[in-house]
């Protein structure tokens, strides 16, 4: 029997230091699976250091390394999303560069794969080296984000995970410019496996993330998943015109039985100004969901490569 393919998928953003490091794991790991043929493509998200360089080395050794060299840094949510475009395997796995995603559990991820599901996926069991704040605020996120929807988004899965072709090709049809890729994993459906790991400490290098990043994801999850914020104005809105229309009957009747009252400056600020934030607050969560509808209209290509291995790229035609 033919043997079957499997792509393991790098989105590489400046990571000189771990390259090395990671190569060493992902040879030992793949001796160990004769059955397999493996194809890793490292996608190259506009590295400013040494990475490219690295990667193309590695290939003139070991021809199973692949690469995708995008034209820019795009993130890595696209640069996932060039790597399904590029890989060839009957399954996919996607790994982070900096180890910390072992690469040890992928033979369990094979072994699930081959019982028959579809998209295998590693859970933490723990967060080693990250601080308590990024702990709790992850927490409380995805608590929030849940309650919007009934898709199970998966708490404390990352991206690293095997997915079968047919999964692959399922979030190669999503063409949406903001993409929050852990969110289509659930919306796509499929026979899911999870598996429990504990998350490692990056092994060199810097973390590509702050806070502020981690914040416009989060945003970009609630928008590109669900309306409910904008259900919620409408509620609101509700809600605060009831009371409007009860404190005006107060004031009319008020006003017949007593006459006229000329102190109430600061009820009437009072009731401006919150209401004026509550409107700034509300008309911001209508943009933020007509920015979105203003980036999928353009309908922009989601990136554009530099090259895929030797060949230079021109025409885009993914
Ligand atoms: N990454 C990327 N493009 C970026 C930022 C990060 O391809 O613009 C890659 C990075 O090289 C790594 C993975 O995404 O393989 C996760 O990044 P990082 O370890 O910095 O994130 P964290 O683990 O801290 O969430
Ligand atoms: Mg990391």
């Amino acid at each position: 029997m033919e043997k079957k393919l499997i792509t393991i998928l790098v989105p590489t953003y400046n990571e000189q230091e771990v390259l090395p490091m990671l190569y060493e794991r992902l040879t030992k790991l793949m001796n160990q699976l004769p059955n397999y043929n493996f194809e890793v493509l490292f996608v190259n998200d506009g590295s400013k250091d040494d990475s490219l360089n690295i990667i193309m080395n590695l290939r003139s050794k070991d021809s199973r390394i692949c690469y995708v060299n995008l034209s820019r840094n795009f993130g890595k949510e696209t640069a996932m999303i060039a790597g399904l475009d590029y890989s060839k395997g009957d399954a996919v796995v996607i790994i982070d560069a900096d180890l910390q995603d072992p690469p040890e559990l992928i033979p369990e991820m094979i072994k699930y794969w081959e019982e028959g599901y579809d998209d295998i996926f590693a859970k933490r069991r723990s967060r080693k080296g990250e601080s308590f704040l990024k702990k709790f605020t992850s927490k409380m996120y995805y608590r929030i984000l849940q309650s919007f929807t009934r898709i199970d988004i998966g708490k404390d899965a990352g991206d690293f995970r095997l997915l079968d072709r047919r999964c692959v090709e399922a979030l190669k049809k999503m063409r949406e410019s903001q993409r929050y890729t852990k969110g289509l994993y659930s919306w796509i459906g499929y026979k899911k496996k999870e598996i429990l790991f504990d998350r490692d400490p990056r092994a060199a290098g810097k973390t590509k993330w702050n806070y502020g990043k981690l914040i416009n994801l989060s945003i970009d999850g609630i928008t590109s998943f669900t309306t409910a914020p904008l259900r919620w104005a409408t509620f609101f809105g509700v809600g605060i015109s009831f009371i409007g229309f009860i404190y005006m009957l107060y004031t009319i009747i008020k006003t017949i039985i007593q006459g006229v009252e000329v102190p109430g400056y600061a009820s009437t600020m009072v009731v401006i100004l919150f209401l004026g934030g509550i409107q700034l607050i509300f008309l911001g969560v209508i943009g933020e969901y007509l920015g979105r509808a203003f980036y999928e209209t353009k309908a922009r290509p989601l990136y554009f490569i530099d090259r895929y291995n030797e060949t230079k790229e021109t025409n885009q035609n993914k």
